[in-house]
């Protein structure tokens, strides 16, 4: 027994999380449920590194040091379950089982109590940055006991993303709660895609641009403020022609998007937790919008209402479609991070904002310079009541305002769809309203229902004998 780690389930994301691992200098033990999958990754790349090659599960424990540790890496669902059972089964007290899939939070709830129960330790860790992240530095967000964290730790710093030295990797907090990060990661990706997307369309539909137009402007965007790796693919992308056709490639995409589930779980959960994410949920229906393909075949030529003309000043509007995109992104962030905070308080996790900004810098899909900013914020003052308040983001906001609602009006008035613009700006008016229309939302369930109300002017719940002669009483 020599591996210091193994890795089971070597399709795209384990095979290359392995070589990572190698190329590191650990041995690792190969294995996956079917042959075929470890033999082609050693004959394509066994000389990455020191690794074991092994066939069955009691082989595969059986080259593992002690503490063993196993990072699974296989199809999220029922077959995570029977993995876990397999090796759990070889294993022993203080081994430590390792779920690098997108496990739904839950799952890794319940699942890590079940381990703990037979002495094992259960970590669920959320690894982000697709096949490349995975084999060059991914950002990995484990949970789990503590004590697993010691010696796991830094074998997961070691293969993560580094940014100025720091890896893109720590100890996230008990349970599910590493999981669950990534899931809130996923949502804000989404809210970035689609605010992108928004952006894209509106260079289309408002400016006339074509493909490689909008990707100058992505290129020039990605040297600023909004330097990320989701804007510096989306120029990528745009950049692409099609082999077929000689047309941009994005132009012969079927304009549906889909979907895996970590968005809807997002907003599922944001919902429970009383969290408003529109801008993720927003982004999660709008890719429902799009996949809606026989029902938008049958809305094509409804009444558009048109008002008003395209913007003549392109550089002017440029800008601030910039504007509109930076502020709605601090808008899906700022929700992401309520999110996390209301987790946090919901099962006790101790959960630190700073930590995740800081760990989201690198390897992952929405690293960008703008977490750098996130963490100094949350540096600043890890209390924030909303990532919006903090002076940076405050101020970037007020000189995005004007923009932001400019953008919003053409594209009402033209009929190109924003909806993660608009709600996002609409929650940033929500949110810094002196009243809200609450207080009439208040009355009528107080008059349908005698659910009660309070009053700005005294303590205490009152309801108001609405059936009755209308007077209020104390409730
Ligand atoms: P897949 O999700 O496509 O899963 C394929 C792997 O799962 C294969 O190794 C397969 O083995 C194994 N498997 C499936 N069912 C079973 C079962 N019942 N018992 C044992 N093994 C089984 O692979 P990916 O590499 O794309 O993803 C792995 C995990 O990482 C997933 O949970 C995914 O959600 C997550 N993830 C993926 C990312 C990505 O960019 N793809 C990014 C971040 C996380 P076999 O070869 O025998 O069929």
């Amino acid at each position: 027994a020599r591996a210091q780690i193994g890795v089971t389930g070597l399709a795209v994301m384990g095979s290359n999380i392995a070589r990572n691992f190698a190329r590191h200098g650990y041995t690792v033990a190969l294995h996956n449920r079917s042959i075929a999958k470890t033999d082609a990754l050693l004959e394509a790349h066994g000389g990455d590194g020191d690794f074991i090659r092994t066939e069955t599960v009691e082989e595969f424990v059986a080259a593992l040091e002690k503490p063993r540790r196993v990072l699974i890496m296989v199809k999220a669902g029922d077959p995570t379950d029977a993995v876990i059972e397999e090796l759990a089964n070889a294993m022993e007290p203080g081994d430590i089982i390792i779920d690098g899939g997108n496990a739904l939070y839950t799952d890794t709830i319940r699942r890590e109590a079940a381990m703990a129960a037979r002495g094992l330790n259960f970590v669920g860790a959320g690894i982000s940055g697709g096949e490349e992240g995975a084999l060059n530095g991914p950002a990995i967000m484990p949970g789990g006991p503590k004590e697993s964290y010691e010696s796991l730790g830094p074998m997961l710093e070691s293969i993560a993303a580094q940014v100025d030295g720091t890896p893109c990797c720590t100890h996230i907090g008990p349970d599910g709660s590493g999981h669950f990060v990534k899931m809130v990661h996923n949502g804000i990706e989404y809210a970035d895609m689609q605010l992108i997307g928004e952006a894209y369309n509106l260079f289309r539909d408002a400016l006339g641009f074509d493909a490689k137009q909008i990707a100058d402007v992505f290129t020039q965007w990605n040297t600023g403020d909004l330097e990320s790796y989701l804007v510096e693919i989306t120029a990528e992308v745009l950049n692409q022609v099609d082999a077929k056709t000689g047309k941009p490639l994005v132009d012969v995409i079927v304009d549906a998007a889909e979907q895996k589930g970590t968005g809807r779980w997002t907003v599922k959960s944001a919902l429970d937790l009383g969290i408003p994410v529109t801008g993720i949920a927003e982004a999660v229906f709008a890719r429902a919008l799009s996949g809606s393909r026989t029902q938008r075949a049958a809305a094509k030529g409804l009444a558009s209402g048109v008002l008003g003309e395209k913007p003549t000043d392109v550089a002017e509007f440029t800008e601030a479609i910039r504007q509109a995109l930076y502020a709605s992104k601090i808008v899906a962030y700022a929700q992401g991070f309520d999110q996390i905070a209301a987790g946090s308080a919901e099962y006790d996790w101790d959960l630190h904002p700073g930590d995740l900004a800081t760990i989201w810098r690198g390897g992952c899909i929405i690293r960008a310079r703008f977490l750098n900013r996130i963490k100094e914020a949350y540096e600043a003052d890890p209390t924030l009541p909303s990532l919006i308040l903090a002076p940076y983001f405050r101020e970037a906001i007020e000189q995005a305002i004007d923009s932001w609602r400019r953008v919003v009006v053409v594209a009402t008035q033209l009929g190109i769809p924003v909806p993660a613009f608009a709600s996002s700006l609409s929650y940033y008016d929500g949110l810094r309203a002196e009243r809200l229309p609450a207080a009439l939302t208040q009355g009528q369930r107080d008059f349908f229902g005698a659910h009660t109300y309070e009053r700005i002017d005294a303590e205490g719940k009152y309801h108001t004998l609405w059936s009755g002669d209308r007077s209020e009483v104390s409730a």
